[in-house]
């Protein structure tokens, strides 16, 4: 797990602007001094959304940050890339093989932490170290539960006052919410610390 944290002056900027595509996979647009950062880039096909609220907001976007490289979240990367001549893309390096590590953003000003799929809020707030039988998708992918564990420790860590996840709504002081995911999470591990003896979908 990375953190990036970004420090970019004084002007504080409240309101997050999220796109959600189907009410399950989030993107963000943040605003920086020069401009819009893009977190996330979505289902292949969210490229007019992101463009359209950007255009709405009156901000150029300069730069698309990548939390992981699964198809939910990047998928329409190509075709955000090819609107945006000259776009810096931020990604891990880890992410060129499949399912690498996990960035995650603490923006510094507000506090706000977006989390990618190392915590989810569609059902309540969720760590991925455990797959919630409702809503399978982001714990099915992940790679390593342990470390998955220690990322969303990690991310705890920071206090954040706010968690924009990439999927489910934002939650504003999402502190105990995280402390009782992290502890489910264990306790379910410690039971079952064998992903092949979790179930399946
Ligand atoms: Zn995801």
């Amino acid at each position: 797990m990375t953190v990036a944290a970004h420090q970019t002056g004084r002007s504080a900027e409240t309101g997050i602007h999220r796109i959600s595509r189907f009410g399950l996979v989030n993107e963000y647009l943040v605003p920086e001094d020069d401009g819009l950062t893009v977190i996330d880039a979505g289902l292949p096909g969210t490229s007019r959304l992101i463009l359209a609220r950007a255009r709405a907001l009156g901000m150029p976007i300069r730069r698309i940050a990548l939390t992981h490289a699964h198809r939910d979240h990047q998928g329409s990367l190509d075709a955000l890339a090819a609107a945006l001549p000259g776009v810096q893309v931020i990604a891990s390096e880890r992410e060129a093989p499949l399912l690498a590590g996990h960035i995650a953003f603490f923006d510094t000003r507000d506090g706000t932490l977006y989390a990618g799929d190392a915590f989810t809020t569609t059902l309540g707030v969720a760590t991925s170290a455990v797959v919630p039988w409702r809503y399978p998708m982001a714990g099915m992918a992940t790679w390593n539960r342990d470390l998955d564990l220690a990322s969303a420790r990690l991310l705890a860590g920071l206090d954040p006052a706010r968690l924009a996840s990439g999927h489910g709504p934002v939650v504003e002081a999402p502190g105990r919410a995280m402390t009782r995911a992290i502890a489910a999470a264990a306790r379910k591990l410690e039971r079952s610390p064998n992903p092949a003896a979790s179930p399946r979908w």
